[in-house]
Formats: C-alpha cells, sequence, structure tokens
C-alpha cells in the first residue's frame, strides 16, 4: 500500500482531489474466495461500468492471472475497448445485447473471430442475430437470457415455450449459456430466490427439447446469488460487487476483501465562534466555538451530497462528522475534539478505510456500495497495488 505519508507529502498544486488506492491483490483473493466456494462451476468477472468505476483494464488482467476468462459487460463499446486487456482463451460477454450500433459492431467483431458474446434478451434479439449469421454465413455465439422473475430482459415463459419447439429459431447460433439474473439474492429469506430458480430448472427442461441446447450451459447467479448455496451456481457464476470488496451478505460479517482505500487532505482549518453557519444554505449552526476543516472532495469527486450533515470522515482513530452540506469540490467537518496540531492543512483524511468500508459510507448516504464506488470520481490520483 502507498503510505498516506505520500499523500501528505505531495507537493501543494498535486491536481487531485485525493488518493484513491486500489488493491488488486485483494481482487484476485476475492476470486479465489469465490471460487472456492462453487465446487466445480466456474467463476465468471463482471467488469462493467469499467470495473465498478475501478478500472477495468487494470482488472481484467489481474483476474485473468486468476485463470478468470469469461468477462462480463454492459455495453459494445465497452467489450472493444477491453479486447487489448483478454488473456488468450478470454470472452467477453455484452449484457445488454443487441442494442442500437451494437448490431453490426458486434457482429463485425464476432464475424472476425473476436471473443465478443452478445447476450439475447428478447426475441426480436434472437432474429437480429440469427439474420446477422445467415448474412455472414457463419455460425455466430451467442448467449440466450430468460426472466425468472425480475421483468428486466430477457424472454418471458410463453416465448421460452415458442422457441423450445421452433426447431430453426436458432439456426446458425452457437448457444454457450442460456443465463438468468436474480433480484433479491442479498436478502437470503427473501421467497423471490428459489421462486426464480424453480422458474430457471422450469426453462431449463423446456429448452431441452430443442437441438440447440444441447451443449449450453447454465449461468445463474450474481456475487450474493453464489452465498445462496450450490442450487445456484450452475455452470457459470457472475460476480462483480463481491470481487471488488462489497458484502454479498448485507446484514452479515463480509467474507470479502477491502479493494479500495480513499483519502483527502485537509485544505484549511479554523477556529469558528458560537452561532457561525457552515456550508451553502447555512444549513448548520455552530452552538458554541468549535474548529472545522476543510477537505478537497465534494459531490463531483462521487462523495454523495446525501451526506449533507451526515456521516463522517477519520483522522487516525478520530471520528470528523460532516457538518452542513456538501460542496461540489469540497466537505466541511468538526475537528473540534482533534488534539492541537493534528488537523492542520495537509493531514490526511480517511473516507473509505479501515475506519469505514464503501458500504459503511453507502448506508450514511442512503444508497448501496455499487453506486458509491461506480461514483467515484475522476480527479482522484489513483494508485494500482498488486495485480
Ligand atoms: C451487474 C450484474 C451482475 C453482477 O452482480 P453483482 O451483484 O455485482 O455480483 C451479474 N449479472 C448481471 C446480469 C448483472 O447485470
Amino acid at each position: 500500500m502507498t503510505s498516506l505519508s505520500e499523500l501528505a507529502d505531495a507537493p501543494p498544486g498535486m491536481p487531485s482531489a485525493g488518493l484513491l488506492e486500489i488493491d488488486l491483490d485483494a481482487v484476485r483473493a476475492n476470486y479465489r474466495l469465490l471460487r472456492g466456494r462453487i465446487g466445480n462451476a466456474v467463476c465468471g468477472g463482471v467488469v462493467k461500468a469499467d470495473s465498478y468505476g475501478l478500472g477495468a483494464s487494470r482488472v481484467v488482467p489481474a483476474l485473468a492471472r486468476e485463470g478468470c476468462r469469461h468477462f462480463f459487460v454492459a455495453h459494445a463499446d465497452e467489450a472493444l475497448a477491453l479486447l487489448p486487456h483478454l488473456p488468450d482463451g478470454g470472452t467477453l460477454y455484452v449484457l445488454n445485447g443487441l442494442v442500437g450500433d451494437a448490431v453490426p459492431e458486434i457482429a463485425r467483431l464476432a464475424a472476425e473471430g473476436a471473443p465478443v458474446v452478445p447476450v439475447l434478451n428478447s426475441l426480436d434479439h434472437v432474429i437480429a442475430w440469427r439474420a446477422a449469421a445467415a448474412r455472414r454465413g457463419r455460425v455466430l455465439p451467442a448467449v440466450l437470457q430468460i426472466d425468472t422473475g425480475m421483468s428486466r430482459l430477457g424472454l418471458a415463459p410463453a416465448e421460452v415455450a415458442a422457441v423450445a419447439d421452433d426447431g430453426t429459431a436458432f439456426a446458425g447460433l452457437d448457444i454457450r449459456f442460456v443465463m438468468s439474473h436474480l433480484a433479491c439474492a442479498d436478502e437470503p429469506l427473501h421467497p423471490a430466490s428459489a421462486a426464480q430458480l424453480a422458474a430457471f430448472q422450469a426453462a431449463r427442461e423446456v429448452l431441452a427439447r430443442h437441438a440447440a441446447f444441447a451443449g449450453a450451459r447454465w449461468c445463474l447467479a450474481n456475487s450474493s446469488g453464489i452465498f445462496l448455496g450450490a442450487g445456484y451456481h450452475f455452470d457459470l457464476v457472475r460476480p462483480g460487487a463481491a470481487l471488488y470488496g462489497l458484502n454479498p451478505q448485507p446484514g452479515g460479517d463480509n467474507p470479502m476483501r477491502a479493494v479500495v482505500r480513499l483519502h483527502a487532505r485537509i485544505i484549511q482549518a479554523r477556529s469558528i465562534p458560537a452561532g457561525s453557519h457552515v456550508g451553502y444554505g447555512y444549513t448548520f449552526a455552530s452552538a458554541g466555538a468549535a474548529r472545522v476543516a476543510t477537505l478537497s472532495v465534494g459531490y463531483a469527486d462521487g462523495w454523495p451530497r446525501s451526506l449533507s450533515g451526515k456521516g463522517a470522515v477519520w483522522l487516525g482513530d478520530q471520528r470528523l462528522p460532516i457538518l452542513g452540506r456538501v460542496s461540489m469540490d469540497s466537505i466541511v467537518v468538526d475537528v473540534s475534539h482533534v488534539s492541537e496540531g493534528r488537523a492542520v492543512a495537509d493531514a490526511p483524511i480517511e473516507l473509505i478505510g479501515g475506519h469505514q468500508s464503501v458500504d459503511d459510507v453507502a448506508d450514511a448516504a442512503g444508497t448501496i456500495g455499487y453506486e458509491i464506488l461506480t461514483s467515484l470520481g475522476r480527479r482522484y490520483r489513483r494508485v494500482y497495488t498488486g495485480g
């Protein structure tokens, strides 16, 4: 890990709001932990949204070193950008499938033999991809998604039954996997998961009538789904969040290793008399004399504005409550109880680290760790370790 003193010692004018440390060894350890839980199933990695904001061009090679070969993105252009970073034998799956420009783009890539595979989310996608295969006179790979309850993407049960009895529905297509997605896997007691599992198994029996699925494999679980038990693992699992250290079992102990640390620095400290106000809207008024410090991180850096007057940051072991509104480029925190001489300009402040996790920040902000991670701004200096 890069030492905090590096941040503290950085020359004035360092152009970043703070230091964002991303531990690629922790990503690898998390992959190993998940793989250890899934028996003979294969562990893929979800690297959409630039690996949840952490840098997919760094995460993909790190996962590849652990043997990961199945990578999931949301959009065709995300797949394009990652092709140069893909290991031999690796495949990129495009979860949102054949949308807009993606049809000709993915068809061209696939026809050229690039390892980019669209997820077909509707009958229209199936038809478009079949037509692309016919036009190019070659077999094109695909993943078929079926909807098992969340009404987001995938064929409805009636459509599954219809294609199962249509011998030509998948002409020219090589169906690598059939997938669905769990809506409530992070709530182990929620009855939806078992119902979705039953619907997935029912669709599997229906599709078994069709020759195109003779060699297909099956894929259901995201991070939390892995922790629902072996019945949810099938042939391939698709974790994202847990790889990046988020807790796949909210409310329970987090078995994953933390991946991210974020530090900013104090850019100004000052004493204020009783009755002073802090920040936009004067939403905080100090009852007594206080000492406050201004930090170089705001909502433009992904520090949520919903933390206005809520949550805290840390100086060593001391908790510094956030006062008033979060600004675009700064926040003000209470340092009244910090011993003299510590809360001074340039002192490094922990926003995410040993004292509060990404999930803790999300809880305080009334959101989920996914949103905090994917919002981490572009103004931080990013330092990768391990990998
Ligand atoms: C984002 C996503 C995942 C990964 O989910 P996590 O909860 O981050 O593990 C898996 N499958 C699909 C279809 C997704 O959209």
